[in-house]
């Protein structure tokens, strides 16, 4: 076997179908998000506007946050320095863990090194210990909980997306007895529309299954103290698992489920990918409880994201740039190819200092490549004439197209 030209061959694939990925190297700036400096290919450092971050009201550099990580390194130093089981589990992480319990009204929470190990582990170990699972997934979830469910090795239905008839259909077909988890998210990351979370209960009532709930990109943003779409939603304690990450609008790093007691504490006893790894270190777990327990009272906070968010869309429409339908804080412009993507984003990066990263497949699919918006608070209204002036002259030059 030549290996070097098997790996070459293999990259050489994926330049072919124009999703080559190059990653932007930055330096943010602690007080100045959404600014950051710019390392290009030539070694050049140019200021640049971050339009991309998941880290939604900049509490990556929130003051209360930072301090309480170095706070944490000065008193118990930079790692865990073992798995949860074995030396690991510190008060910082039973505290952040409390912290979230009850952030989503739940009896318990468990940490995770990721959202995407979180998933992973928690959906693949249910298949493990709920002998017959069958497992009903949204066609859109997250690449985590597609991994989790072959994990899980066990029977697996797609749903189509958001398509709770099709979903009941499903539910239906089967045997009465078996035991059912029907995992979605709330808001799809890609789109920005919300999943039918009260819809979804419902049915998991009617037909004995449980429910998985991938609230990454709501937590902190919406329901009166961030606990998601399902707070707001007031069906919060009709979810059994609800899943979240510590890395996104609480700007920190991590992933969790909240649950039941007695489920939780089956995970924790049963998952390899809780239980085989080292634990947080524990400045992460101070700063994400610093963040959590923050946004818990930071309506103002939320609802100055969703105006930006609701402005800039209705500002870019109003430009004439094709808008996806979104009814949250992302904001998805349709591009419709992956090359011409690109070359959008490069212009805009290279020519106006605007980073936004071009969202292509497999991330979507083929034919509504994107760029892929996250106003943030700390985004105001002349970064908004700056983004829109650059747009404009970038569709001008390689003749995108406009909204009808
Ligand atoms: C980002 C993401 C995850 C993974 O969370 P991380 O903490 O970044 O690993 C899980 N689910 C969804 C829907 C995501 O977008």
């Amino acid at each position: 076997m030549d290996y070097p030209e098997a790996f070459r061959a293999a990259v050489a694939r994926v330049r072919a179908e124009g999703r080559y990925r190059v990653f932007a190297n930055l330096r943010r700036r602690k007080g100045e998000f959404p600014r950051a400096r710019w390392r290009t290919a030539d070694g050049d450092v140019r200021e640049v506007t971050v339009w991309c971050s998941n880290d939604y009201l900049g509490m990556g550099q929130r003051p209360c946050v930072t301090e309480s990580m170095k706070q944490a390194i000065d008193d118990v130093g930079a790692g865990a320095g073992g798995t949860r089981n074995i030396s690991g589990t510190t008060h910082y992480h039973v505290e952040l863990e409390q912290s979230l319990a009850d952030l989503h009204g739940k009896e318990a929470a468990l940490l995770f090194t990721s959202g995407y190990i979180a998933n992973e582990a928690t959906i693949a170990t249910l298949g493990r210990i709920l002998p017959g699972l069958i497992i009903y997934s949204d066609e859109l979830n997250h690449a985590s909980m597609i991994e989790g469910a072959k994990g899980a090795r066990c029977e697996k239905h797609i749903w189509r997306h958001n398509d709770v008839a099709h979903l009941e259909e499903l539910l239906r077909a089967a045997p009465k007895e078996a035991p059912k988890l029907i995992a979605f998210e709330s808001v799809y990351s890609m789109d920005g529309d919300i999943g039918p979370v009260r819809e979804v209960c419902d049915l998991a009532e009617k037909y004995s299954a449980l429910t998985y709930l991938d609230e990454v990109h709501a937590v902190g943003l919406y329901g009166l103290r961030g606990g998601g779409v399902a707070e707001r939603d007031g069906v919060m304690h009709r979810v059994d698992i609800i899943e979240g990450t510590l890395g996104k609008a609480i700007g920190v790093m991590g992933g969790y489920i909240a649950a039941d007691a007695v489920i939780v504490d089956a995970v924790r006893s049963w998952a390899p990918g809780f239980i085989f790894t080292t634990s947080l270190a524990p400045a992460l777990a101070a700063g994400a409880r610093a963040s959590v327990e923050y946004l818990k009272s930071a309506h103002e906070l939320r609802e100055h994201h969703q105006e930006r968010a609701a402005t800039l869309k209705k500002r870019l429409a109003g430009a004439g740039f094709p808008v996806m339908p979104s009814v949250t804080h992302i904001v998805p412009v349709q591009v419709g190819d992956p090359v011409l993507c690109k070359r959008i984003t490069d212009a805009l990066l290279d020519d106006h200092g605007i980073y936004v990263q071009p969202i292509n497949y497999p991330t979507v699919p083929k034919g509504t490549e994107r760029l892929r918006l996250t106003p943030t608070p700390l985004h105001d209204d002349a970064m908004f004439d700056e983004l829109i002036a650059a747009m404009d002259e970038v569709w001008t030059r390689f003749r995108a197209v406009r909204a009808a």
